[in-house]
């Protein structure tokens, strides 16, 4: 494609952003390349209707760099509960830390620098870089990738490595050196809203005219789904030690699943329910099974069974770490806890 084939794109694009793009968004009031990057890393794998309160409070409590990098992780993971995909969470702290260590809390404004950056990718340090100082760097997130995966005919997965260098190439081609940031935006708003997955709008689309998919039926079609794998199925018991309105958890490992966040004890049949009980020295105890569920990860799904060993008298059992609480339901601290711990204090918790 010759530049001058990629003018009537990206003109197109901006004449729509200005019209119909959004830009009032929280993390577009100002756009400092700190705000942008919270809100680039809560809109991976999640809507922007979702993120938006979770990111007015977790801008209040860290309002800038050195905030979140001096946190205690308990703290950000808190504010994360919900979000899922945690890792994001510990990264950006990681992240902030290093900025803060080797950048005197600067955010650094070279793209290698910022690429370096624990938690940042090419296309994620494209859109701070664009968004906050105006640089002329392209994106490539799940949006611009549906866009161009039709606009071009594009087939394959665009996950697949070979597929994806293809788009890297449009997008750089099609990426305007001025007003990026506006483009940037309006390429994120258009997948959004115009070209989303299932029902594209087509009849609204500014580049509609040029776009391949749309001349040959294949929106929908396009860009092609990753090909499936069966994901194998784990199973676990998940126990609750209560006593009153006061559960057992601990502080899980900081790698592995749900690393760093609290959650309940586990064990692997009934058989070993009685030797959890023992070890901990918890008494007499009466057991209560409630209804097993199903979490799933994007590499396996987890069969839980939740147990709830009601004590029978105030426990023995010491807390002698810090890896491990007795936690209220009546009044929660503020703690990262696993979604599936979560999920199974709001159903105890609303029988209270
Ligand atoms: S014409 Fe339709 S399929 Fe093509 S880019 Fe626009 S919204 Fe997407």
């Amino acid at each position: 494609m010759s530049k001058n084939s990629s003018q009537p794109f990206n003109q197109n694009v901006l004449t729509w952003f200005d019209k119909n793009g959004r830009k009032d968004l929280p993390w577009q009031s100002t756009k400092t390349p700190y705000r942008v990057w919270v809100s680039e890393i809560m809109l991976q794998q999640t809507q922007v209707k979702t993120v938006i309160p979770y990111y007015r409070n977790f801008m209040e409590r860290f309002p800038d760099v050195l905030s979140l990098a001096n946190a205690p992780q308990d703290e950000v993971l808190h504010l994360w509960t919900g979000l899922g995909y945690y890792a994001r969470a510990r990264n950006l702290q990681k992240a902030a830390q290093v900025i803060r260590d080797e950048y005197q809390g600067k955010f650094p404004e070279e793209l290698e620098q910022v690429i370096a950056l624990p938690g940042i990718g090419r296309s994620t340090a494209g859109a701070i870089l664009s968004l906050a100082c105006q640089q002329a760097h392209s994106i490539l997130d799940g949006n611009v990738k549906r866009v161009l995966a039709r606009y071009f005919a594009i087939d394959g997965w665009p996950g697949n490595k070979k597929v994806e260098t293809e788009l890297w190439r449009y997008a750089d081609e099609l990426t305007p050196a001025t007003r990026t940031g506006d483009y940037t935006q309006a390429m994120m708003d258009m997948g959004a809203t115009l070209c989303t997955r299932s029902k594209p709008k087509c009849d609204r689309c500014p580049v509609q005219l040029g776009c391949l998919a749309f001349v040959q039926g294949r929106q929908t079609e396009l860009p092609h789904k990753k090909p499936k794998k069966q994901i194998p199925t784990k199973s676990t018991i998940m126990l609750v030690p209560m006593w009153q309105q006061q559960v057992l958890i601990y502080k899980r490992p900081q790698s592995g699943i749900w690393g760093g966040l609290w959650g309940l004890h586990e064990v692997d049949n009934e058989r070993m329910v009685e030797k959890f009980t023992t070890n901990l020295k918890l008494g007499e105890i009466q057991e209560q099974a409630l209804d097993p569920f199903r979490h799933t990860f994007s590499h396996f799904h987890l069969d839980i069974q939740p147990i709830i060993l009601h004590l029978k008298q105030q426990p023995s059992h010491q807390i002698m770490e810090n890896s491990q609480m007795w936690f209220d339901l009546a009044q929660p601290q503020s703690l990262g806890l696993a979604a599936p711990t979560k999920k199974l204090f709001s159903t105890i918790g609303a029988s209270f």
